[in-house]
């Protein structure tokens, strides 16, 4: 089961974790809280857009026959028949030679077959003077003309965004079926973590892990919840997850998978349904991944840039399959190294990089070692060298994954 020494490719591992996290079960939730989830099923409009045809000025409600040949010189004066708000459900017709206050939005009276805009006007409330002939159907949305009583307006597999859920509630929906996000557990270990804001001890660092971690399930769109960091201890390890195991749909742990002593994580889980191994890159080499307790769960390396780029490459895409998304993937781009670089053998290296979008290089940005979080944090593109390139020259082009 423990296959501590075998490597694996990136992606090859990245197939598993994406076996590992299983599909989302599909919920109706109310439209507020579907933004970023994926529609599980077709939309269909319950109603047409507009639902009825009305007015799209404000201004006066007109038979166009009956103000041809208006303009300022030789006005036509019509009496005001009726006013018609927004929102008024009981109309009378629009007799012959007669106007109809109306306002946008509201409903247009049978017989009417135009809009004069209010600014054409002299706005008045018993008769009116119009100075400006208009055709018919001028300042009149119709019935339908956007959407279709029974049209599909949003196809499954839909990524639901303001605009989509504007669009739902329009056609009168109130909730939408889709994939919910899954609950993620993340677990930082390690006898060195101090939460940020309180004192530091030499010896110790701040635990930030858990922090990147959450803001990346987030960011997709996943819940994430965080547990209270555990000490290199296996008891307390376990026991802080068997607290939160029941609802969670994957646990993601940070630190004690390494090759050396006091390995919480793999001393906890090897032989438990979680198997380590190394996977052929840097950063980011030892790692694990099985089902704990029924529990999926993908063990990363401590070092805060191993664990991130872990997330980015084999997590986020692995639960944005789960949640229906057909996209998983961050787009690539090619680019010229400013810098030449050098590279494992053997392993895939992800330097990080600074590109603008339209040009043609790409700037690496710090070094390739696994604890520089500052220049991780200003760069917005990896810089993935393949297993068997050793070396990168100056101007050589190589393949970046676009972070943002
Ligand atoms: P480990 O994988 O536990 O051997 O940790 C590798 C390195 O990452 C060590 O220098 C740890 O102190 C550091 N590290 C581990 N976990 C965290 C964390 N949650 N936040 C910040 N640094 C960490
Ligand atoms: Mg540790």
């Amino acid at each position: 089961m423990d296959r501590v020494n075998a490597t694996m490719p990136p992606g090859r591992y990245r197939q598993e974790i994406s076996a590992l996290v299983q599909p989302m079960p599909v919920v109706a939730r109310p439209l507020h809280q579907c933004r970023g989830l994926v529609l599980a099923a077709d939309a269909v409009a319950g109603v047409s857009l507009p639902p009825f045809d009305n007015s799209a000025m404000d201004g006066y409600a007109v038979r166009a026959s009956d103000v041809a040949g208006a303009d300022p010189d030789s006005p036509v004066w019509l009496p005001v028949a009726d006013d018609i708000p927004a929102g008024r459900v009981d109309l009378r017709p629009l007799a012959p030679g007669t106007a109809h206050r109306i306002m946008t939005g509201a409903p247009m009276p049978v017989g009417a077959d135009a809009v004069v805009q209010v600014e054409h006007t002299d706005g008045g409330t018993e008769t009116v003077r119009i100075d400006r002939a208009v055709t018919e159907r001028t300042h009149v949305r119709f019935i339908g003309e956007d959407v279709t009583q029974g049209a599909l307006i949003l196809q499954a597999g839909t990524v639901l965004n303001p605009p989509q859920i504007g669009l739902a509630a329009a056609v009168g929906i109130a909730e939408l079926p889709v994939r919910r996000p899954p609950r993620v557990l993340i677990l930082s270990t390690g006898s060195e973590l101090v939460a940020p804001g309180e004192p530091l001890v030499p010896g110790q660092i701040y635990e930030s892990n858990s922090a990147f971690l959450a803001a990346a399930v987030a960011e997709i769109g996943g819940e994430p919840v965080v547990l209270r960091f555990v000490p290199d201890d296996v008891d307390t390890f376990r026991a802080a997850i068997a607290a939160h195991a029941a609802d969670a749909d994957l646990l993601v742990t940070s630190g004690g998978v390494s090759a050396g002593a006091y390995e919480v994580v793999k001393d906890a889980l090897a032989g438990h349904g979680v198997e380590f191994l190394r996977v052929a890159m840097q950063p980011g080499g030892p790692q694990g991944r099985g089902v704990f307790e029924g529990l999926p769960v993908v063990t990363l390396p401590g070092n805060p840039v191993s664990a991130a780029l872990s997330f980015e490459l084999f997590i986020r895409p692995a639960l944005l399959g789960a949640m229906g998304h057909a996209a998983t993937d961050r787009p690539r781009v090619r680019a010229k190294a400013t810098t030449a670089m050098t590279s494992p053998p053997n392993r895939v290296q992800y330097r990080r990089g600074r590109h603008d979008a339209g040009r043609v290089e790409v700037v690496p940005v710090g070094g390739p070692g696994s604890h520089l979080l500052a220049s991780f944090a200003q760069s917005n593109c990896l810089i993935e060298i393949p297993a068997g390139v050793a070396e990168v020259g100056v101007g050589d082009e190589v393949d970046l994954i676009l972070l943002s």
